[in-house]
């Protein structure tokens, strides 16, 4: 080795990795596989790790409330869009992330806009569930009702043989498949403005 050669440097993970990176942070030499990107440059994961922490600072509560929030309001909102029959899938279309992103500012709000590693997640689920439960009620609601309608007009023998029996497929029938992807939409909306930076 002749004088006046760099010093080689290696990952402070990795001893066997020739690099050259350093964390912006604390200054640690990182191989490209140890580096992480952050919105502030490269750091090695421990310094991207305490990034994280800092921007994710929801209590565990938070989760109880945005899974709450996000929950009741899905259930009414796939509940009142059953009930009024706005299963149309341009309806859907048209609305169904901008009410999911709706849903989610609410439950930002309702956490002084606090969130979690996983407030996305928990939020479009519920939202997806509590959505579903609401558009499954109101069909069901609504087919009991034509149902007893029927059966006072003609008896329950003819009823009975003629109408369609509440399974699967009639719930997944018509206008219905419009409001599942209202609730779908807006789930996804939900976890979607979660991930957002802010
Ligand atoms: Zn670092
Ligand atoms: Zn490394």
């Amino acid at each position: 080795m002749s004088v006046g050669t760099e010093e080689k440097t290696f990952c402070a993970v990795h001893p066997d990795r020739e690099t050259a990176l350093r964390c912006n942070k604390c200054d640690r030499l990182m191989c490209v596989q140890c580096a992480v990107r952050t919105p502030i440059g490269y750091r090695c994961r421990e310094c991207a790790r305490q990034h994280e922490s800092r921007f994710f600072n929801a209590s565990s509560n938070d989760y109880l409330v945005v899974a709450g929030v996000c929950g009741v309001a899905g259930l009414l909102l796939g509940g009142l869009m059953g009930a009024l029959q706005l299963g149309f899938v341009l309806f859907a279309l048209i609305l169904g992330l901008p009410v999911g992103g709706a849903i989610a500012e609410l439950a930002l709000r309702s956490t002084q806009r606090r969130r979690g590693r996983y407030s996305g997640e928990v939020g479009g689920v519920a939202t997806f569930v509590g959505g579903l439960t609401g558009a499954f009620g109101s069909i069901y609601l609504n087919y009991m009702q034509q149902y007893n309608q029927l059966v006072d007009q003609f008896g329950e023998r003819v009823v009975a043989q003629n109408f369609p029996p509440l399974s699967l497929d009639y719930f997944l029938s018509g206008a219905n498949v419009g409001l599942l992807i209202f609730v779908g939409l807006a789930a996804v909306a939900v976890y979607g403005r979660y991930r957002m930076k802010m």
